[in-house]
């Protein structure tokens, strides 16, 4: 089945006895045992496996050609049980350009446990010359946050099966849609369900699908049933019912985001624009062979200073000044002080989420900012 078709159907794992078309929301923590003491139901406890996670896990497998996918309360735990899997004392590569989150958990809870090596994945041919004998995973983000940088999925994949390495690849902003990492060679794809999935930002959430079940994904399941920071049912609906939609609001983003990289890689306040979907992204030849299109993130360089991006963050109208992407609202944001002062994200830089509004009106706002 193709992705529009999987999106709608796939989540709908059981036919309920009362006839519901969508599946209803089961808030039971418990299920009944039968005489043999097995459960018939196929659950037997909502930290464990409810139905509302398991439809969310089917589905997400299923657009990312995986064989099986573990859903967790945020896009953080979600990486950090990958790390918590791994064993003490190992090495990981892990990109330059990093979801800061991701870096943090890194050099603060993994300090000790972990090392890691933080370096450009983007130029491959450098990338052996890291590699020791206890290295175990390389960590791929593409496209990165907030540079927009693209990385050879097929390329590190060759690196990884070379050296026996744990492939892990955060999709976050490209979704299920755009690139599907397993079909280039990954091991686990990683998202932030809080973003494109989720689409309205208003549940939190985060998964990993993995390529083939395995012991190392046996380790990564126990962690979710065991460690239980897990989603609630009612969150796991709401990522089933924005999943069916999330094909062709993709399509929206992306259309949007070309529109508005286009318009304002010609304008004249603006230095530089990173999207992966213009020829000028020193990329754009890997991001056109590994995704069938290049999403709604987009960062641009204000000419001028910090002071220059702050004014126009605080004067678009339509556009929300906040964090986080993948809504169907646009957002901005001044990225390094979000990020806060050792960030090595350029001061001028402006992150933009670009939702689904019409793209005339958008453009229309960034230009009474820009002026
Ligand atoms: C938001 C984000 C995360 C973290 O996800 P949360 O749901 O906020 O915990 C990880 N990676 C990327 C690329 C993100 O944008």
């Amino acid at each position: 089945m193709q992705t529009e078709t999987i999106a709608i159907h796939a989540g709908n794992l059981t036919r309920s006895t009362t006839g519901d078309v969508t599946a209803p929301i089961s808030l039971s923590t418990t299920f009944f045992r039968d005489e043999q003491g097995g459960y018939p139901g196929g659950h037997m406890y909502s930290r464990v496996s409810n139905p509302n996670r398991s439809a969310l896990e089917k589905v997400m497998a299923d657009l990312e050609k995986g064989a099986d996918a573990c859903a967790f309360s945020s896009g953080n735990t979600a990486g950090m049980t990958l790390f918590q899997a791994l064993a003490p004392g190992s090495h990981i590569i892990a990109p330059d350009d990093m979801y800061w989150g991701f870096k943090k958990q890194l050099q603060s809870i993994f300090e000790g446990i972990l090392t890691i090596d933080f370096i450009d994945l983007t130029t491959t041919a450098t990338i052996e010359s890291y590699i020791q004998s206890n290295t175990v995973m390389i960590w791929v983000e593409t496209p990165s946050n907030p540079l927009l940088k693209i990385t050879d999925l097929a390329a590190i994949s060759v690196i990884a099966k070379k050296h026996q390495l744990i492939f892990a690849c955060d999709s976050t902003f490209a979704s299920p849609c755009f690139q599907n990492p397993i079909l280039s060679g990954a091991d686990i794809v990683m998202h932030s369900s809080t973003k494109y999935i989720g689409g309205h930002s208003d549940v939190l959430g985060g998964i990993l699908i993995t390529a083939a079940k395995n012991e190392f994904w046996d380790k990564i399941r126990n962690i979710q049933q065991i460690g239980g920071a897990v989603p609630s049912p009612f969150d796991c609906f709401l990522l089933l019912r924005s999943i069916k939609t999330l094909p062709y609001r993709m399509r929206g983003h992306a259309e949007n985001g070309m529109a508005l990289a286009k318009h304002l890689a010609a304008h004249s306040k603006v230095e530089a624009v990173y999207y992966p979907g213009l020829p000028s992204h020193p990329h754009h030849e890997i991001a056109k062979k590994q995704m069938s299109a290049f999403g709604g993130m987009l960062s641009i360089l204000i000419k001028g200073d910090a002071e220059n991006a702050k004014k126009v963050v605080n004067k678009v109208k339509l556009f929300a000044q906040a964090t986080s992407l993948g809504g169907v609202e646009s957002l901005i944001e001044h990225r390094a002080s979000v990020e806060g002062p050792d960030t090595k994200t350029p001061q001028n830089l402006i992150r933009i989420s670009v939702g689904l509004e019409h793209i005339d009106d958008l453009i229309a706002d960034l230009e009474q900012a820009l002026a």
